[in-house]
């Protein structure tokens, strides 16, 4: 009874909690809240200054008394706190803008049942640790599914058919790979190459090629101008084309701002170790898969998720690297988060898909 009076009074929601974006759907609404997953502090006494893309802005820049961090690393969660004050963020913000007047009498209690997409092979430690960021951030259900699966439904893959579904979803920390059959997870496989580490090798090549110092913001920003999988001339048809940029940073001799003018081809070049590592692990996952889901994934191919799978080309040269049919499901940032809300809107799809979760 409790628990359907809170239905009446609180948005159920959908959040995908990635390391590099957190976004909150509303059942019946769609997406609300798409922010980067960083949280501005005071170092000592830890009250939060900033959240999301406010908090973002302050990365690298914050005076001694201050720390912008992102909490979560790696798909886990690395600071606890931060991602309770993040989660409670989001949630009462969610509450506080989408009052709807139908019950304008009484105030909307920030109750929500929510669905949540979390890594798979998080450790059951982790799970436990972000379900109770849930409910300590006021939700009254909390709800966790396996992020791949998530992708799969967000992009619109039938998941409970005995046809295997092959999911890659390349995110800021982790890419996650996995196979899917029968609405559960048959094969996957979390690694360290992602968009993160694209920055990092960015930033690593322009250091010790070029003498010059640049933040990750930098890093990434010349990654999603520039940055590519594969040549522009297969990309592109045979019109090749390459793209420039211009690059601020800090001279490590002199210690002054020095600009250089940087193209794709060795932008494209830093990046392929990072691109290459992960194919290798998609090959890997295709090594491992039972022959008969194999046929499936021979016909359907491969979908690609995540922010990561917006590099240019990536699509064309894992395609042509696996020998493989891949595409890059609509709107693939959004696909986790599509697939809670899909989740939420389903009781029997949740009640299928859940790793774990129910009331306090
Ligand atoms: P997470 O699920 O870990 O929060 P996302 O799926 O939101 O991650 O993807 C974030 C990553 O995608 C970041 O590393 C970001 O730099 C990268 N990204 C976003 N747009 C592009 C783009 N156009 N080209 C290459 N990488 C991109
Ligand atoms: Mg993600």
């Amino acid at each position: 009874m409790l628990d359907f009076l809170f239905g009446l009074l609180s948005h159920d929601l959908a959040i995908d909690l990635g390391t590099a974006n957190t976004l909150v759907a509303i059942k019946g609404k769609g997406i609300v809240i798409r922010e980067p997953s960083v949280v501005a502090m005071h170092k000592k006494t830890k009250q939060v200054i900033a959240i999301g893309m406010e908090a973002k802005k302050m990365m690298g820049k914050t005076p001694a008394s201050l720390i912008a961090l992102r909490p979560l690393k790696e798909g886990v969660i690395a600071d606890f706190d931060a991602t309770v004050a993040m989660l409670k963020h989001y949630i009462k913000l969610v509450h506080e803008s989408h009052k709807d007047g139908s019950f304008f009498l009484l105030p909307k209690i920030p109750r929500p049942k929510v669905v949540v997409g979390i890594p798979s092979g998080v450790t059951e430690v982790e799970k436990r640790a972000v379900q109770d960021a849930a409910l300590s951030a006021g939700a009254r259900s909390a709800f966790l599914i396996e992020e791949p699966m998530a992708a799969a439904i967000g992009s619109g893959l039938r998941i409970d058919s005995s046809s295997g579904v092959f999911v890659v979803d390349i995110g800021g920390g982790t890419t996650e790979v996995a196979v899917i059959s029968l609405g559960g997870i048959v094969i996957n496989r979390s690694v360290r190459a992602a968009g993160d580490k694209m920055d990092e090798v960015i930033g690593n090549f322009l250091r010790l090629k070029y003498g010059l110092l640049v933040g990750e913001k930098t890093a990434e920003e010349v990654k999603i101008q520039i940055g590519s999988a594969w040549s522009e001339v297969k990309i592109k048809d045979n019109k090749a084309s390459e793209r420039f940029t211009v690059i601020r940073g800090r001279d490590i001799e002199t210690g002054l701002p020095r600009s250089i003018k940087i193209g794709s081809t060795e932008i494209r070049e830093a990046l392929s170790p990072v691109v290459n590592q992960i194919i290798a692990n998609i090959a890997e996952i295709i090594e491992e898969t039972p022959p008969e889901l194999l046929a499936d994934i021979l016909e359907k191919g491969i979908v690609l998720a995540g922010g990561g799978s917006l590099l240019r080309g990536i699509d064309k040269f894992i395609a042509e690297s696996i020998k493989l049919p891949v595409w890059r499901a609509d709107d693939p940032q959004t696909c986790v988060v599509r697939g809670c809300l899909k989740v939420i809107e389903d009781e029997q799809l949740l009640a299928r898909v859940k790793v774990t979760g129910g009331l306090k």
